[in-house]
């Protein structure tokens, strides 16, 4: 066995596909020391810039000093403290749905809900560019899983049509985390009550930048009904770690008794979630961080003027400048990398093969002078490489 995993990586690294970890040496924020070096980095997820917020880290403190380090015990025997209590009370109320239940990661949450919510007899209908754990989920749930081209909502309806199903599930990232565009998520409703199915809805990138407030993408398109489960990490916008789901009471209840990263895991520690308390605060009053934000994104949307590469029509933080080659992203990034600017190149299996990336991330942490300097920075690479 060893020998041929020393094949496989040899492979990939011919292939341009070995990854490698930087070492990180600052907090998360729009300036980081990676592998000893100082960069400028569009790298983060943390788009509202509170993964390092003095506010924050004070909660965190404080909430140690009072419940601790450790959760000691899963949620079902003496694990689920006051602190996570008050936290799914909280989101709940926040995105205005009946109740809210934590997970440690947004993967957990996903395999975790759609092992509960469908088994064999039911079926899954996915986005093709569905983050991998909606995917790894569908898998472990043994549900039938469909799969339906990138927002196509003709194809998901032809499938819907046709399907015999118990229960039917739609699954779907609300913002695509590698395109960042929004799925049609009223036609899925719409969708959902035509043919008696249910819509999943994975808001790891909608959340906390999308909204009135930043509730995410089901109060940025007005979607409310008692089809749709709501799922949103906590480690991006929201700058800590972490998932909730959220939906009818009733379908809270039953993922308590049965949803298994629920029940055989350890809770995040409380005083995560006392810090979560307060960052759904800053991301409820963060309307100033949100519009600085979305004036970066024009900005950088209508001054970054490329020939070769384009970028993809996203709306939201996440802004990809479509390269094509595995080869040519990572000269790009490396180019950028020379500049003192980290910007990382998605490549396959991330995203399809023939449509690497460069995946620019952007944050309210952000100043003008940063976008700036990465659009500069991009057409010096255009003329050299
Ligand atoms: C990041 C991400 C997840 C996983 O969430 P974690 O909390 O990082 O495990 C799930 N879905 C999407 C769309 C994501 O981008």
């Amino acid at each position: 066995m060893l020998a041929s995993l020393q094949l496989a990586l040899d492979k990939r690294k011919e292939e341009g596909l070995l990854r490698q970890r930087r070492l990180l040496d600052s907090p998360q924020a729009e300036h980081i020391v990676a592998n000893s070096q100082p960069y400028l980095s569009f790298c983060s997820n943390d788009y509202l810039g509170l993964a390092n917020h003095p506010k924050l880290i004070t909660a965190m403190q404080q909430a140690a000093g009072d419940s601790g380090v450790g959760s000691g015990a899963s949620n079902l025997i003496t694990g689920h403290h006051r602190y996570h209590d008050d936290l799914e009370k909280q989101l709940a109320r926040f995105v205005c749905l009946p109740a809210a239940l934590l997970f440690s990661t947004g993967y957990m949450a996903n395999i975790g809900v759609l092992g509960a919510l469908v088994g064999r007899g039911d079926a899954i209908f996915a986005d093709k560019l569905n983050h991998a754990c909606l995917n790894d989920g569908s898998y472990y749930s043994l549900a039938e899983f469909n799969r339906f081209a990138h927002n196509d909502v003709a194809a998901l309806e032809s499938l819907l049509k046709v399907s015999s199903a118990k229960h039917k599930l739609i699954a779907v990232d609300a913002v695509f985390s590698m395109d960042g565009d929004i799925a049609p998520l009223s036609e899925y409703l719409a969708l959902c009550e035509k043919y008696d199915a249910y819509l999943y809805v994975d808001d790891a990138h909608g959340f906390g930048v999308l909204g009135k407030h930043g509730e995410g993408s089901l109060n940025h398109l007005k979607l409310k009904s008692p089809r749709i489960i709501m799922m949103a990490t906590l480690g991006k916008a929201a700058g800590v770690a972490g998932a909730f789901v959220a939906a009818e009471q009733v379908v809270i209840d039953y993922l308590i008794q049965t949803a298994k990263s629920y029940v055989y895991s350890t809770p995040a520690p409380p005083a995560l979630s006392a810090t979560l308390s307060a960052s759904v605060n800053l991301i409820e009053q963060g309307d100033d961080l949100r519009s600085h934000l979305f004036g970066l994104i024009d900005y950088f949307k209508s001054n970054l003027s490329c020939r070769k590469w384009h970028l993809m029509p996203s709306q939201t933080s996440v802004q990809p400048l479509l390269v094509g080659s595995n080869q040519d992203a990572l000269a790009l990034s490396a180019f950028l990398q020379n500049c003192g600017i980290l910007v990382p190149a998605i490549r396959p299996p991330t995203v399809p093969v023939g449509t690497a990336r460069l995946r620019i991330s952007l944050s309210a942490a952000h100043t003008l002078d940063d976008v700036k300097k990465l659009i500069v920075a991009i057409h010096q690479a255009e003329s050299v490489l």
